[in-house]
């Protein structure tokens, strides 16, 4: 690893530890993620003047009005979306900064990333590539129609709020997939665990969260 990617001073391991028992303090026990939390490097995914704070539990500016998540969020969002073991391939919308991706990608087969600022997904593109992750694929566009081409997906990972859950996306989850997404208008959202099987799907709310909207055409009806 190299010394941008394992940080110093209060990028440092001993700053990412503490962001890790917050973590299992808060209530997240899936071992695989809390590593794949550890080892990925949040200051990077931020502008240089907030890398201090990249390992404080908090959501940050990431430019064009958007944030990159909490990483309770992050990581209660990974730990239900694998609960029921490893998946190949993941669909991501909203892919802002890069970070969730990167988490992804490091416990999954294949990560598709959707982000409909074009800048934004450029620079987590840049960001991805140089820190060394080859299994992503990105597309910018309104997520809210998934990426038909690659469906079904394993799994499904939402990083906007819908007012209700888009069609599109239900239709592109694998029997026997799941899908993480915050739905609601306002503050007034909640965090749905969506699993598909045989007989159809079930939800099951998760947190009450403050995500950013999503924008576009099977997002707000
Ligand atoms: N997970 C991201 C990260 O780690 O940085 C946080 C993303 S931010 C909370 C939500 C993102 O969803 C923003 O970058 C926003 O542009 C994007 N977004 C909103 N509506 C969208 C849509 N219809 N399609 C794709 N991306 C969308």
């Amino acid at each position: 690893m190299t010394s941008s990617s394992t940080g110093i001073g209060m990028t440092s391991q001993r700053t990412r530890d503490r962001l890790i028992k917050r973590l299992r303090d808060m209530g997240i026990v899936n071992q695989r993620v809390l590593e794949a939390i550890r080892q990925t490097p949040r200051h990077l995914f931020v502008e240089e003047a907030l890398a201090s704070r990249a390992y404080e539990d908090t959501a940050l500016p990431i430019g064009y009005g958007q944030t990159v998540s909490q990483p309770y969020i992050v990581a209660l969002m990974t730990q239900a979306l694998l609960a029921e073991g490893p998946m190949n391939t993941v669909l991501e919308v909203g892919g802002g900064s890069g970070y969730q991706t990167a988490v992804l990608a490091g416990l999954v087969d294949e990560v598709y990333s959707v982000e409909r600022i074009g800048p934004l997904m450029h620079l987590a593109r840049q960001r991805l590539f140089s820190s060394g992750y080859r299994n992503i694929h990105y597309k910018v566009s309104d997520g809210s129609w998934g990426w038909p081409e690659h469906a079904p997906y394993d799994g499904i990972m939402v990083s906007a709020a819908p007012v209700e859950v888009p069609q599109t996306l239900l239709q592109q989850l694998a029997t026997g997939g799941r899908m993480v997404i915050p739905v609601g208008a306002g503050d007034r959202q909640e965090l749905l665990l969506i699993a598909a099987n045989e007989e159809g799907m079930t939800r099951t709310h998760l947190e009450h969260v403050n995500f950013v909207p999503l924008i576009g055409g099977q997002g707000r009806p």
